[in-house]
């Protein structure tokens, strides 16, 4: 860690899950000097739980498919260029888990550019019969990413603090955290308490358990089915995961099953194929921060003490242009991303570069200032 006397930084980070330590990637790449900070080291939140496979979100056309379609083509060329030796490539099988995925699966097929092909007899071999039955899309090209790899590799020559941020404060265009200093903040603190008085901000956090196996069963695809179950970059080894749990969060206080949590994730998977001699070696639980619309959130923070002062009409419904709203300066918010932050997070890191360095305005469909008006109404 870099001591006393810091010299000042273009951008300081917080919070060095995938996203955090990507935008920390893009940005020192393209020439600005960051500080990356966490409270308990990389990817120690959400992140270092996740599966952190590369798959295309089975979902009907609109923006959220666009963005994603977008999103995941971009992560398959960035991790496989940049960090190949954390990313293993396979072919993907995903197979619906109810009649009303197989019909977005079915209409996803009729949609998608990317290459699908009918399932291998091997593999064919190896799946339930239950699970051949349902509609499934066998893609030619998936893969999945070493989350802890490549997140400590995307940190490697940054600048990075390990400490917890209790308070932002800004003065005379600065951002002064702890002894750090940068004109922007970058705010990547996934399902962690918001650090700002931004209640208008619909996030939810979605508790998740993924497991590490040994199995003498060779699993040659990722496989996405009632859970997911996948070679990994460690040889021999098959990861299980995810669960999703909406109700359990680590900040109740409340004390995890994680028995319950491997019984569940065993009984899924053993629906989709046998798996045999199995040895659990590692569990992995985390948050994901999921946004109430599905979108993404990367943007500007609106200040609302200052802009209900300015506008106190937007309690009652009054509607001001976003861009009216006071916000937070130099303040951009990375967060939102559920169960595809690896997915997202290098076409997020890109936009915010762009925005950074080279004064692009975001597509403000991403803005966490979109679920402002709506909370406004509610404070009269
Ligand atoms: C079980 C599971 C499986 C998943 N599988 C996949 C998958 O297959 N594919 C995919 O794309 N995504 C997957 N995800 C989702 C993905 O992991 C998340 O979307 C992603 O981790 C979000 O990253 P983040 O950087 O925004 O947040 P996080 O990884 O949660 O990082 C936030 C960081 O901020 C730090 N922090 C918070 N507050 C402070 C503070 N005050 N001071 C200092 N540091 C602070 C925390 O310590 C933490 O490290 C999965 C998630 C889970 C839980």
């Amino acid at each position: 860690m870099p001591t006393s006397k810091i010299s000042p930084y273009d951008v300081i980070i917080i919070g060095a899950g995938i996203n955090g330590c990507c935008s920390a990637y893009t940005l020192h790449k393209a020439g600005l000097r960051v500080a990356l900070i966490d409270q308990e080291g990389i990817a120690s939140g959400g992140s270092g739980a996740a599966g952190a496979f590369i798959s295309p979100k089975i979902s009907k056309a609109g923006e959220l498919k666009e963005i994603m379609t977008k999103a995941h083509a971009e992560a398959l060329e960035f991790y496989t260029t940049n960090f190949p030796h954390f990313t293993l490539v396979k072919p993907l099988l995903h197979i619906s888990n109810s009649p009303e995925e197989g019909e977005k699966v079915e209409s996803f097929k009729h949609e998608t550019h990317l290459k699908y092909s009918n399932i291998p007899h091997k593999i064919q071999l190896l799946v339930s019969d239950e699970a051949l039955r349902m509609p499934s899309i066998y893609f030619d090209i998936g893969a999945v990413v070493d989350a802890q790899g490549v997140c400590t590799a995307m940190a490697e020559g940054i600048d990075f603090y390990p400490f917890k941020v209790e308070r932002l404060i800004h003065t005379d265009g600065v951002w002064e955290i702890g002894d750090l200093r940068a004109k922007h903040l970058v705010l990547s603190i996934g399902a962690y308490p918001k650090l700002l008085p931004i209640d208008y901000v619909g996030l939810r956090g979605i508790w998740g358990h993924r497991i590490d196996i040994e199995t003498s069963t060779h699993v040659p695809c990722i496989l996405h089915h009632h859970v997911s179950i996948s070679p990994t970059t460690k040889e021999g080894i098959v990861a299980i995961g995810a669960t999703h749990d909406v109700h359990y969060s680590p900040f109740s206080g409340d004390v995890y099953d994680v028995e319950q949590g491997r019984d569940m994730l065993l009984t899924k998977a053993s629906k989709s194929l046998k798996l045999n001699n199995i040895n659990i070696i590692n569990d992995y639980t985390g948050l994901r921060s999921g946004s109430n619309d599905y979108l993404p959130m990367l943007g500007s923070l609106v200040d609302a003490d200052a802009t209900l002062q300015k506008y106190p009409h937007l309690r009652h419904g009054e509607r001001i242009d976003p861009s009216e709203y006071t916000y937070y300066p130099n303040l951009t918010m990375i967060n939102g991303s559920g169960g595809y932050g690896f997915v997202l997070a290098p076409y997020l890191a890109k936009r915010l570069k762009e925005h950074i360095a080279e004064e692009k305005s975001i597509n403000p469909i991403l803005s966490p200032s979109r679920f402002f008006p709506r909370w406004a109404k509610r404070q009269s």
